[in-house]
């Protein structure tokens, strides 16, 4: 699992949202949960999951090792520095057939937590998928030549604010399939015009949780990531 969603006194992103899905999926364990950058948006289901899912281990990257709010909701899950798995700058995970490549831009002394969101590659045959949390524009153009980033999906970074999505990125990444994660009638007017016409001008195909709901996709040994979502 990437992000596991808001918390807020009235409405747990795990509980509401996530739980009943896995359970739909019949899914009984989760093995790993990245978590992109320690915002309350991004971390705020950890704690119900845990509990539904106390053996699943939780990665974060270690800049974040002393980050005050992280501490905060270590403390509220239970949990342990030391129960962390603190990623580098650079990692390969396996999980069931994936191969996740993981890159932790360094964030510069003063810089919003965003731009050290992790970037995730995740891969599984023709199947391919990018996640770049919150980060901005100048922080995908600095972890642009770190991989070949070319994928299938993309998780279009920081709710489609115009601050990400830059199109020399957009255009590493070239998408098929781009998802946008943000709230209905949002606050911040996400996803922003100028990215939706950025994605169009690499000819991804677009999906929107704010129009949509649950954006989901099927795996295909041939074919790859497959939309199951209209
Ligand atoms: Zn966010």
């Amino acid at each position: 699992m990437i992000d596991d969603g808001p918390k807020s006194p009235t409405f747990d992103a795990g509980q509401r949202i996530i739980l009943p899905d896995l359970e739909k999926l019949g899914a009984d364990s989760v093995d790993l949960i990245l978590l992109s950058h320690p915002d309350r948006d991004h971390v705020g289901g950890t704690g119900a999951l845990l509990k539904a899912f106390p053996h699943t281990r939780i990665a974060i990257s270690q800049q974040f090792l002393t980050d005050p709010h992280l501490q905060a909701e270590l403390g509220e899950w239970g949990m342990h520095t030391g129960d962390i798995l603190w990623l580098g700058d650079s990692a390969q995970i396996r999980t069931g057939n994936f191969t996740l490549t993981v890159k932790d831009p360094p964030l510069p002394a003063g810089a919003p937590d965003n731009d050290g969101s992790m970037f995730i590659h995740l891969v599984n045959g023709p199947a391919s998928a990018v996640f770049s949390g919150d980060a901005d524009a100048s922080t995908e153009i600095r972890m642009e030549p770190t991989e070949n980033w070319s994928s299938e999906v993309l998780k279009v970074g920081h709710h489609g604010s115009r601050t990400a999505s830059d199109p020399s990125w957009l255009f590493a990444v070239h998408p098929t399939y781009a998802v946008v994660s943000c709230g209905r009638n949002n606050d911040y007017g996400h996803p922003a015009p100028v990215t939706l016409q950025n994605l169009e001008a690499v000819r991804a195909k677009v999906f929107r949780t704010d129009l949509q709901g649950d954006i989901e996709f099927d795996f295909d040994a041939k074919m790859g990531f497959v939309p199951s979502t209209p």
